[in-house]
């Protein structure tokens, strides 16, 4: 059959409400043109993030009533543990509230100030926690991970020559571990191959430097590896997972990405030191090792959800409506990145709306376009995201403006995506009605979630 269909039927709703554009045009003025600040329920279809926005199964939702909310030792902690280690075969899990509880614990018990960390590309949490504690967070994407009008199969690749290089030139010393992020969420979501991390492996070895995976969408990456790279046709997703983290030396995530969960995380790692090292801070931060701030029923739901995220066919349907999404889109000539990633449809807002230069944030006015005409609340990830000020305090743009449109998991049906490109092309249609913006007030860091805009018009 041509047509992939949703692998689940629904036994329970959550109503959306629909109000009317005037009213959208209001509830943004008193946002401050700014969507980080509208309430949720005044969206229609909330593409604001994956994370930990995902509908669970029913068998999560039956994992959750026999959560064992002992304090240590719980059957819950025992099922997390034994299902990590089935998928990962790795030493020493630690389970946490979230993603970046559990870089920043291995930043803290790991790094010092003046050490390098490589990684394909940082999350900004983990570039964060890593500057936090004094160290240097890099990027060495390969060339093609770029350049988004390329079209290769693994756009996520480390560049091995740039990490050979790296490390001779920053000596291994100062190198306490490198990191891979698969799939690589601010390059795309686009995936990493197996030969790239069996590559970075090779390199590593030789100067003793361990590999930790951000695995946050593991499964996600092993869908990608088996339909685009060769010898991996016939194995299972759990198989590739297998093999990708026999690779690595330690891993973090966060379980609200393929852990299907609304909250969670872990920390991996083979290392005895290590484990020790993050375990004591574990307790002193987040709680005893065998719950890591969750609760029994979270480690549960979880348990489920990542082999839930494992099957062929959910990351089969996942994977069509992010391609179905682009595909409509590109054939009305809607500027997309290709290919698709994993989790997202990034949207070029500086070919979409040329007539913004970037200090007037083309990506806040094809975001605020989006919510105006049919309630729908993306991202930007462009100047009001990643620009900068020099040293005169002059607003330097960022490289790209992009929209970025990401997929809950498990959310929205086909009529949803069906919706949402009809109010693309109405934009689109009338790009040339929309103007830029000024901010008028925003703070010192992480100014996207809270500064406030004008229309500059
Ligand atoms: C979401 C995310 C994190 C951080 O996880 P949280 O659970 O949000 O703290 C880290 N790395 C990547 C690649 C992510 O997508």
């Amino acid at each position: 059959m041509r047509t992939i269909i949703e692998p689940f039927r629904i036994k329970m709703t959550e109503p959306i409400k629909i109000i009317s554009k005037e009213e959208r045009i209001e509830k943004l003025k008193k946002a401050h043109y700014n969507v980080f600040l509208l309430d949720a329920i005044d969206c229609t279809i909330d593409l604001l993030t994956d994370s930990g926005t995902g509908a669970m199964s029913a068998q999560q939702w039956a994992a959750i009533m026999i959560g064992d909310e002992s304090y240590a030792g719980s059957q819950s902690w025992k099922k997390f543990e034994a299902t990590i280690k089935k998928i990962t075969a790795i030493k020493h899990i630690f389970p946490t509230h979230q993603g970046r509880a559990a870089e920043g614990l291995l930043a803290m018990s790991r790094l010092k100030a003046g050490d390098m960390i490589p990684n394909n590309s940082h999350f900004d949490t983990t570039r964060a926690n890593i500057e936090f504690a004094g160290a240097t967070a890099v990027n060495l994407l390969c060339e093609e991970g770029r350049d988004p009008s390329i079209e290769a199969p693994f756009k996520g690749n480390m560049d091995i020559e740039k990490l050979t290089s790296f490390i001779q030139t920053h000596g291994a010393e100062n190198i306490p571990f490198a990191m891979l992020t698969i799939t690589n969420n601010t390059g795309g979501g686009q995936p990493v191959s197996l030969a790239n991390i069996r590559a970075v492996k090779t390199v590593l070895s030789q100067y003793n430097i361990p590999l930790v995976l951000d695995a946050c969408r593991f499964a996600e990456n092993a869908y990608f590896i088996s339909k685009r790279e060769k010898g991996y046709q016939d194995k299972s997703l759990l198989e590739i997972a297998q093999e990708i983290f026999s690779l690595a030396d330690a891993a973090t995530m966060s379980l609200k990405k393929d852990g299907l969960a609304n909250i969670g995380g872990f920390f991996i790692c083979n290392n005895d030191e290590w484990a020790e090292d993050f375990k004591n801070l574990l307790i002193l931060r987040e709680g005893f090792p065998t719950y890591g701030g969750l609760a029994g029923r979270d480690l549960e739901a979880i348990s489920v959800g990542l082999m839930e995220a494992l099957d062929m066919d959910y990351q089969t349907y996942r994977h069509a409506t992010v391609d179905y999404l682009t595909q409509k889109l590109d054939m009305k000539g809607i500027p997309v990145i290709k290919p698709s990633g994993g989790h997202a449809v990034f949207i070029d807002a500086k070919t979409f709306m040329p007539h913004i230069p970037p200090l007037a944030y083309p990506g806040i006015a094809l975001i605020n376009a989006l919510y105006i005409e049919g309630g729908i609340r993306a991202v930007e990830l462009g100047t009001v995201m990643f620009g900068h000020f020099d040293d005169k305090g002059k607003e330097q743009p960022s490289e790209l403006e992009l929209v970025r449109l990401a997929f809950p998991r498990r959310v929205y049906t086909q009529s949803h995506f069906d919706y949402i490109i009809e109010v693309v092309e109405k934009v689109w249609e009338e790009r040339h009605t929309y103007s830029g913006l000024n901010i008028t007030k925003q703070p010192q860091m992480l100014r996207h979630f809270s500064c406030h805009f004008e229309n500059n018009t």
